[in-house]
């Protein structure tokens, strides 16, 4: 099948340009510009005509295209791990308002996933991260992510759930961030998030599940905790006399713990 029938096909199935050309790019790994300048360059149409299919159901196209754009820089994703969302931004960006203020030296993630957020934490500050996921693939993903940014050298990785294999040095542990599971289980979801890892969407029937265990914990006395959570979320973090903050769309997005004021 030439690329101009390809694009065609997409067409008729309602697919954006864009997307069947990244599609296209990703199964014959060339680039937009050389796809446009060869229409009639050949590509094997069963390939084509399983992910053209596969988009239909809702399989993410960044599982397509193994890659994310988080906080102007790329990440390589693959099947298997969660797809960093532009929502988590926010947190990224109060995390580093809050390692500036108080000077911070060393923190960690709980639930890294793609290594979105640690990373980016390290590429903006002159940190160390410590981050745990219970997923092998997450802390997979992440270490290729760290050294494909060159922050290779200030990150530890462990598999491990909460901050379980780091206990032996939780004190030294300055701030912790997080974006957890906090969908409730049984929520109607977009069929994108079927393809999505479960361990890292869903958490009990009010999706508080994965905090509660947290709070259960740890004591967090000395600790800056920032997590984010889901717009319906917030009371529960007001009542125990957090901070919560809004996002740009308005939306409860954050929930900030600071026992250094
Ligand atoms: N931090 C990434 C991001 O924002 O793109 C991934 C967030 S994803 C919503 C949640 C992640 O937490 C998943 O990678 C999941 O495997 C991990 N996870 C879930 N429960 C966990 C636990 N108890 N301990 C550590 N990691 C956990
Ligand atoms: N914001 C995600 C979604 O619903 C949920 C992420 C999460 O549970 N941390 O798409």
């Amino acid at each position: 099948m030439k690329i101009k029938e390809a694009l065609k096909i997409a067409k008729e199935n309602g697919l954006p340009e864009l997307e069947a050309h990244l599609i296209i790019c990703s199964i014959i790994n060339k680039n937009k510009e050389f796809i446009i300048a060869h229409p009639e360059y050949e590509l094997y149409e069963e390939s084509f005509i399983k992910l053209i299919e596969m988009r239909k159901e809702g399989y993410p196209l960044q599982y397509i295209t193994k890659g994310k754009e988080f906080f102007k820089r790329w990440f390589y994703i693959e099947e298997g791990v969660f797809i960093p969302r532009y929502e988590t931004e926010f947190l990224v960006e109060v995390a580093i308002t809050y390692i500036k203020k108080y000077n911070i030296k060393k923190f960690c993630e709980i639930g890294v996933g793609s290594g979105a957020i640690i990373i980016s934490i390290l590429s903006e500050t002159a940190t160390f991260g410590y981050g745990t996921d219970i997923s092998r693939k997450a802390i997979k993903v992440t270490s290729i992510n760290a050294e494909r940014l060159g922050v290779k050298d200030r990150l530890v990785l462990k598999k491990g759930s909460f901050l379980e294999p780091f206990k032996k040095i939780y004190n030294d542990l300055e701030l912790i961030v997080s974006n957890p599971p906090y969908v409730k289980i049984y929520s109607n979801l977009q069929k994108e998030l079927f393809w999505e890892p479960r361990e890292a969407l869903f958490a009990g029937e009010d999706g508080l599940d994965f905090y509660k265990e947290f709070l259960n914990m740890y004591n967090l006395s000395g600790k800056i905790v920032i997590l984010e959570i889901g717009h319906d979320q917030g009371d529960f973090f007001r009542k125990m006399g957090w901070k919560v903050l809004k996002d740009y769309s308005g939306n409860d997005r954050v929930a900030v713990y600071n026992s250094r004021r």
